[in-house]
């Protein structure tokens, strides 16, 4: 069963609200809400074009293997992931957010980096945090997660952690502060760059949509 239009890998959420009207702008309208059908391959209004559902940290495997021609994945996960066999031409500019280390309030970060202490670390983002404190010198044991990581240090589990933060009302709910600001954080166009190729035709036209409905955002 072989597709020949386009696939472009999402996830649902907030990247998938996002991209909805940067999708409108290269016309191009899901026939379903993945929010609430259960299906993972959606439909749109072009018989050449197909969603694909997908983990937010799955999406660059699925266009880096080929099976979706594009995605859209927060510089976060291509981090992690390492961006292999990935053209990424545009930056979208949606699901801003910021990386940042936070620890328990009261905790004396400052102090610690400074005595050179080692530093327990707990975060999904194990590569970033890696850099992030290489790159001050500090030693860490890092911890890996998958989510929640703010519940780590209340329980003892870490010392810090490296998260995503928008509005910091997760943090603060659970007594934690922001420390440090690693990286400023949105999510990118990704193409496979074989699909790119072939397919220029049916992809090309997508870029070029998004490029400028981003270019003409406020
Ligand atoms: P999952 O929820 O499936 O475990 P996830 O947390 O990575 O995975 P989302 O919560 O949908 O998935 O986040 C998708 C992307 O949105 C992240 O990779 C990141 O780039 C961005 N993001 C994450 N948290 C925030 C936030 N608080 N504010 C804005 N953007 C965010
Ligand atoms: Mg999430």
């Amino acid at each position: 069963m072989t597709y020949t239009g386009i696939t472009l890998a999402l996830s649902k959420g907030r990247i998938f609200e996002e991209t909805l009207p940067l999708l409108a702008a290269a016309g191009i309208t899901p026939t379903e809400n993945p929010e609430s059908s259960r299906k993972l391959i959606i439909g749109t209004n072009r018989a050449d074009v197909r969603l694909i559902i997908v983990r937010a940290s799955d999406v660059p495997t699925y266009v880096q293997y080929g099976a979706a021609d594009l995605g859209i994945a927060g510089k976060d996960v291509l981090n992690e992931h390492g961006g292999n066999g990935l053209y990424q031409p545009l930056d979208l500019q949606i699901a801003c957010c910021r990386m940042m280390v936070a620890v328990r309030e009261g905790y004396d970060y400052a102090g610690t980096v400074k005595q050179g202490a080692r530093i327990r670390v707990a975060t999904k983002y194990v590569n970033a945090a890696r850099e992030h404190f290489a790159g001050k010198g500090v030693h860490i044991d890092l911890i890996k997660l998958y989510g929640s990581m703010e519940l780590a240090p209340l329980v003892g589990l870490s010392d810090v952690i490296v998260d995503l933060v928008s509005t910091g009302g997760t943090l603060k709910a659970n007594g934690l502060v922001a420390v440090e600001h690693i990286s400023d954080i949105s999510s990118r166009l990704i193409v496979n760059q074989a699909a790119l190729k072939l397919k220029r035709s049916l992809i090309q036209p997508v870029i070029d949509g998004f490029s400028s409905a981003v270019g003409t955002r406020g």
